[in-house]
């Protein structure tokens, strides 16, 4: 059986005494999972993740990572194995150059300097910023920022990624890199759960959905069942993918099967139908 990389029990939170914000959430991510969150501004999304990391703690209910109660441990004793990646990377950047900043925690988690600088530059590559290597990481523009602040979490390479909304401000080409990037760490085993409401990237790049709506679950599934359900839609106000509304026009004509709304399949189920 896989074991759990994030229990959550009757998870409620608000902030100070404001309303509840998580109204009894219950979740279960196995090991080795990839998983979209979405739903509106507000949902309770970034404040659920935040769970996830022991930056907030639970009210009521738990929150269990890889088996430990996060109000039991702290918020450094858990980042060793859950990589958060910021909404706004401005929280998360405080050293005076790109490649400082991507190498903090590795010299935190104690790395001997040779391997911090094989990390470091593979990380910068990856993420397309090696030439920014010596800038300040506040010149940089808010879509570099984001993917500095994915590359300072992917470099120490923690088996939990978590990442709040990291296509806002990536133009066509860095999605597909981001992507792909999700897909080889899954295919490495890593667990991945990323807050989302760019439902094309989520059709393209993801199997199972978690769709939150006023501070609870409303849905948990596939993405071509729950992404091209319009009552769901509707209640989560996300819109449909443009491939969930062409597959209306042909229902009846092409039959489609698995993860249609991604477009290779798209375009397989219906050479399929002409023959
Ligand atoms: P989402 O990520 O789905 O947009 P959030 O978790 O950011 O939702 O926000 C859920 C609710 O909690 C919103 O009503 C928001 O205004 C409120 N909220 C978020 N952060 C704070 C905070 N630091 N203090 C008070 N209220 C907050």
């Amino acid at each position: 059986m896989p074991s759990k990389a994030i229990e959550v029990r009757d998870l409620w939170f608000r902030y100070e005494e404001g309303e509840w914000v998580l109204k009894g959430i219950n979740l279960d991510i196995e090991e080795g999972e990839l998983v979209a969150i979405m739903g509106e501004n507000g949902a309770g999304k970034t404040t659920l993740i935040k769970h996830f990391n022991g930056l907030l703690k639970p009210i009521r209910g738990y929150v269990k990572v890889k088996g430990i109660d996060t109000r039991e441990a702290s918020v450094a004793e858990l980042a060793k194995f859950v990589g958060l990646v910021f909404q706004n990377p401005e929280h998360q950047i405080f050293a005076e150059t790109v490649e400082e900043e991507v190498a903090f925690a590795l010299r935190n988690f104690g790395y001997d300097k040779e391997e911090i600088r094989i990390r470091v530059e593979r990380a910068l590559k990856e993420m397309n910023l090696y030439e920014y290597r010596d800038r300040n990481p506040f010149s940089l523009s808010g879509g570099e920022k984001k993917r500095l602040a994915l590359a300072s979490v992917l470099v120490y390479d923690p088996e939990i990624i978590i990442m709040d909304e990291p296509t806002t401000g990536q133009d066509y080409k860095q999605k597909q890199v981001l992507g792909g990037i999700i897909e080889r760490l899954n295919a490495k085993g890593r667990t991945l759960i990323v807050v989302t409401h760019d439902t094309e990237f989520v059709a393209e790049f993801f199997d199972d959905i978690i769709i939150m709506v006023d501070g609870r679950i409303l849905a948990r599934g596939r993405v071509e069942k729950l992404l091209t359900n319009e009552a769901i839609m509707k209640k989560a106000r996300l819109l449909l993918p443009q491939l969930a509304e062409a597959a209306t026009y042909l229902k009846g004509k092409v039959n489609f099967t698995g993860n249609y709304l991604k477009v290779e399949n798209f375009v397989k189920c219906i050479a399929e139908a002409m023959g």
